[in-house]
């Protein structure tokens, strides 16, 4: 089988271009102000509170860092336990292992990816500090039985929500949620600012500490509000927060993230409908959010089986179409062995990983383009198995 080198004819996923952020960065760099904190922090998070309605967000560096605070904030360490889910990015369970804690992983419900209920009734214990959930593709995770059992016990949740940024649900926005919850701004996300993120704090308990946390431990913020005359070092903490440049983009990203969705959403309904022939002939489960709620982050199938994802992608990149997996499971992974444990093997988890395929999706990708992903996988016969 022969394989087009890269560059790709369509790309997995390119950073969205807004119009004013070249202006905006150069304003900064013009300015007196380039560190964290400035206008464009300021007018982006008042941006950010309206899309997420969390009372209080706080720029960061990234979204791996914001997780880093939510478990500092929580104050969670060593002999403490989180549970989370295996299939998700890293930095959930870097967050909890760095502060000397366990990942408890926790097995997916294979309609969604997210997080399965009744494996978070029974990983509960006297150790359970948090739960951390995941809402995979800004489809929301079932936060009425999550909730539910979080109360029973008193546990707080916290939400990555680095796909599902301003998704409505009918428990309130994402991210605003959970007493803790957090955005990324990374490049492949639908909003960006290079790398950033945010921290999203919806316990007014928790604003001070965050404020400090984020501050390098010094009460520096409340100096800049006049509150104090001197600012020092009053608790642990780190240089967490954004820089004005990147700030600046983020901004004008977030002035167009109206024009952003529209955009995801058109090419993401254009696979959901035109692929939903081929999928039934062939087996293959398209992703199909609860209540059509998702944010258009991620457009992905489920193959037959690991031989026919394998195929799948080898015979879309021989296409020129940069097709993807996507997480490997975190209780499998060295370090997820190392720093987590599980009640049982999950099942759903490794089937799911397996025989995952995500497709191109990105504001800015043409109507052409798509209509080769559909083409190119319309050419394939997927069996278990096998591509033909
Ligand atoms: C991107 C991502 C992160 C990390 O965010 P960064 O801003 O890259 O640090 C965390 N969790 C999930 C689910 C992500 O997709």
């Amino acid at each position: 089988m022969s394989m087009k080198p890269p560059p790709y004819e369509v790309v997995f996923s390119r950073p969205f271009h807004s119009s004013n952020e070249l202006e905006n960065v150069r304003a900064v760099l013009c300015s007196d102000h380039v560190h964290g904190d400035g206008s464009y922090t300021r007018s982006a998070s008042e941006r950010l509170r309206q899309v997420s309605s969390s009372p209080a967000v706080f720029l960061t560096t990234s979204g791996t860092h914001a997780l880093e605070m939510t478990i500092r904030l929580l104050d969670i360490g060593p002999g403490d336990e989180v549970i989370l889910p295996s299939f998700t990015f890293p930095s959930a369970a870097n967050a909890v292992a760095l502060a000397g804690a366990t990942c408890v992983f926790v097995d997916l419900d294979p309609l969604t990816g997210n997080l399965d209920p009744a494996g978070v009734a029974e990983a509960v214990t006297s150790a359970t500090r948090a739960i951390s959930v995941m809402h995979y593709g800004g489809v929301p995770v079932d936060l009425t039985e999550i909730s539910a059992i979080a109360e029973q016990h008193g546990i707080p949740i916290i939400e990555d929500n680095a796909h599902g940024l301003g998704v409505v649900t009918r428990h309130g926005v994402l991210g605003s949620i959970g007493r803790l919850g957090m955005q990324s701004f990374h490049d492949t996300k639908n909003v960006h600012s290079g790398e950033g993120g945010a921290l999203l704090v919806n316990d007014p308990v928790l604003v001070e500490h965050a404020e400090i946390l984020r501050e390098k431990g010094t009460n520096r913020s409340k100096f800049i509000r006049g509150q104090v005359d001197k600012y020092s070092w009053v608790a642990l903490g780190s240089s967490y927060l954004m820089s004005e440049l990147n700030a600046a983009v983020l901004d004008s990203q977030l002035s167009e993230f109206t024009i952003i969705q529209a955009e995801r959403f058109a090419i993401w309904n254009a696979y959901a409908a035109r692929l939903a022939p081929w999928a039934e002939q062939h087996g293959v489960q398209l992703m199909s959010p609860p209540e059509g709620i998702h944010a258009a982050h991620v457009f992905w199938m489920i193959m037959p089986d690991a031989v026919s994802q394998a195929a799948t992608l080898q015979r879309l990149r021989g296409m020129g179409i940069e097709a993807t997996s996507h997480y490997v499971p975190l209780d499998t992974s060295i370090a997820g062995r190392r720093y987590g444990r599980t009640l049982h093997p999950l099942t759903h988890t490794a089937d799911f990983a397996s025989r995952l395929v995500r497709l191109p999706l990105w504001a800015g990708m043409s109507e052409d383009q798509v209509s080769q992903v559909i083409e190119s996988l319309g050419s394939l016969t997927p069996v278990a198995g096998a591509v033909n």
